[in-house]
């Protein structure tokens, strides 16, 4: 299969980065740097611009080219992060032409878990991590239980939601944020919202896929309406 469905998420992505860009960039300027926002654009743009290359491309090899294009625009604490995330999705899907749903959630997890040795940081310190580790949880959950891909992408966007709320009330104790101490209560983690966003973009997309018979499979074990099954390595 080709990388279809990663270059139309990377579209997805960034439309809804910017749709939310007024929210980032407060909630970065209130407890960041304000450079956030700039940092999160930049990355997509450059993704966006890089559609055509990574289209042909298997997903393993695809979330690699997007790691390294990443490394070298993003800058900030999120930068890194992110890079090691698609990195690692690469690794771990190397060899996979056509990812099922379980692997899915196995790859997304090794990136969370590229993130979380990366940062040096875990659940409960305000970061981005307390979306994206809730959702890898729960994502390889749900496909061990064979959720629908309806149930799968409502279930995840609730959950990154949740997540992000509750960076909130949280302390920082990890990135910029830290310096803050206790002033840092009362405001959303700014990476935790732009991880929710992205997470919400791309459920959306697949599962307006999924109702538009994209692919008219059952289940989710091969990601239907993802467009992750159907086409010719
Ligand atoms: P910087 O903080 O260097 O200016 P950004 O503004 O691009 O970088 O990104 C800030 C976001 O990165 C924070 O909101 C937080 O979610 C995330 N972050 C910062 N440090 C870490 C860490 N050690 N582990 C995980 N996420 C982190
Ligand atoms: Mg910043």
């Amino acid at each position: 299969m080709n990388s279809e469905p990663i270059v139309a998420s990377v579209r997805a992505v960034h439309r809804a980065i910017l749709d939310n860009a007024p929210m980032i960039e407060s909630l970065d300027r209130a407890i960041g740097d304000g450079d956030h926002l700039i940092n999160i654009k930049r990355g997509c743009e450059t993704l966006v611009a890089l559609g055509a290359e990574i289209e042909p491309l298997p997903p393993a090899q695809a979330f690699e080219r997007i790691g390294k294009k990443l490394l070298g625009t993003i800058g900030g604490a999120s930068g890194p992060l992110l890079a090691s995330f698609f990195l690692a999705m690469g690794k771990d899907l190397d060899g996979t032409l056509q990812p099922s749903s379980t692997q899915m959630a196995q790859a997304f997890s090794a990136g969370v878990d590229a993130i979380r040795s990366r940062g040096k940081a875990d659940l409960g310190e305000k970061t981005m991590l307390d979306v994206l580790i809730p959702v890898a949880r729960l994502f390889l959950r749900l496909t061990a239980e064979s959720a629908t891909m309806e149930t799968l992408c409502e279930r995840l966007k609730e959950e990154a939601e949740r997540g992000m709320l509750a960076t909130r009330d949280m302390v920082a104790s990890k990135g910029r944020a830290y310096f803050l101490g206790e002033r840092s209560i009362g405001h959303i983690d700014p990476g935790s919202k732009t991880s929710q966003v992205a997470i919400a973009a791309v459920c959306d997309l697949l599962a307006g896929r999924r109702a538009n018979g994209a692919n008219g499979a059952n289940g989710t074990d091969s990601m239907p309406g993802a467009g992750f099954e159907g086409t010719a390595p």
